[in-house]
């Protein structure tokens, strides 16, 4: 039976590590980090998703303001509101909720945030960096990710690591990061041939598709470490894209939907912001 990566408990630790670090900060430097959020429209799930985000941040000592503007707001809006944020010092980190009103075009809009104020990693200059190995600001997904493999001594370098799916948010990152600590990766994708016989050669096994329950037991070796990126939601149910209890009696490991990558990927936003403030204070 697998053990089990647990995100929610893992994610605690992380913001008690953020909080201390923002006394610290406060104590020798007088600033605490910054995060603005901008929302546009009402979308319920963006509501609660920037709840949670203004909740972290008052949870670890950060200064937080939610920028909520109307559906029908024009791109000149936010970008002006996106201009005043880059230059305001009180402000480390600037993220944009997606997904954005359809008369939007979000590119143009995350491109205006000044990289190292975008904790989101979402910049081309970020994405740049992390595929050239540079110091950057990676994407809080797949830093999540990582941080779960290290928490159990994942050892990385030469394993085989497939990751199913190659979205910029959150495979093609993924993959970059197992690339640079040395993995043999293999990206997979809808057009994939063989997958279950892919992936059921893999070490270590990323799934985010957004396909519920699709990696079963055949597409898993006896004693790999399963990370399930995936959120979908069957009736009231979220569940992963992982068939949990399947998988589990073969996995050496494995994260569960709710609990695992979702609580990770809201503690790395709080360790990007405050990387984004130790720029400040130098
Ligand atoms: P996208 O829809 O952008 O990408 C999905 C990827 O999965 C695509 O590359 C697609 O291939 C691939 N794919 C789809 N169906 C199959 C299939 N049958 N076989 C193999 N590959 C397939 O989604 P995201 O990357 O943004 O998100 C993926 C999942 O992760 C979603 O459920 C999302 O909700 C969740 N998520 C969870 C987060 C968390 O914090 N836990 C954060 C972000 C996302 P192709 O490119 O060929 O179309």
């Amino acid at each position: 039976m697998a053990q089990i990566i647990d995100g929610k408990a893992l994610a605690k630790q992380v913001r008690e590590e953020i909080k201390a670090e923002t006394e610290e900060m406060e104590a020798k430097h007088g600033i605490v980090p910054g995060l603005a959020v901008i929302l546009v429209g009402n979308d319920p799930g963006s509501e609660v998703y920037v709840r949670n985000k203004k909740n972290d941040c008052e949870k670890v000592g950060f200064y937080s303001e939610v920028i909520h503007l109307p559906e029908e707001t024009s791109a000149d809006t936010i970008l002006e509101h996106i201009r005043k944020l880059n230059a305001t010092e009180a402000i480390d980190g600037i993220l944009v909720q997606m997904p954005l009103p359809g008369h939007l075009d979000a590119p143009s809009i995350l491109n205006t945030i000044r990289p190292h104020k975008d904790v989101d990693g979402l910049h081309p200059v970020n994405m740049g960096r992390l595929l050239s190995g540079q110091p950057c600001m990676a994407p809080c997904t797949p830093k999540g990710v990582m941080r779960m493999l290290d928490s159990i001594g994942c050892e990385i370098e030469g394993k085989r690591a497939v990751v199913v799916g190659r979205s910029v948010l959150v495979g093609k990152p993924i993959a970059m990061m197992l690339l640079a600590r040395n993995a043999t990766v293999t990206m997979c994708h809808s057009r994939t041939r063989n997958l279950p016989e892919i992936c059921a050669e893999a070490d270590i096994l990323v799934a985010a598709t957004g396909r519920a329950e699709m990696i079963d037991e055949n597409y898993v070796k006896e004693g790999a470490v399963v990370i399930d990126v995936g959120i979908s939601r069957m009736g009231k149910k979220l569940t992963g894209d992982v068939a949990y209890e399947r998988v589990a009696d073969k996995a050496g490991w494995i994260t569960p939907v709710p609990g695992g990558v979702g609580p990770m990927t809201r503690a790395m936003l709080l360790v990007n912001t405050m990387q984004a403030a130790k720029l400040r204070v130098g």
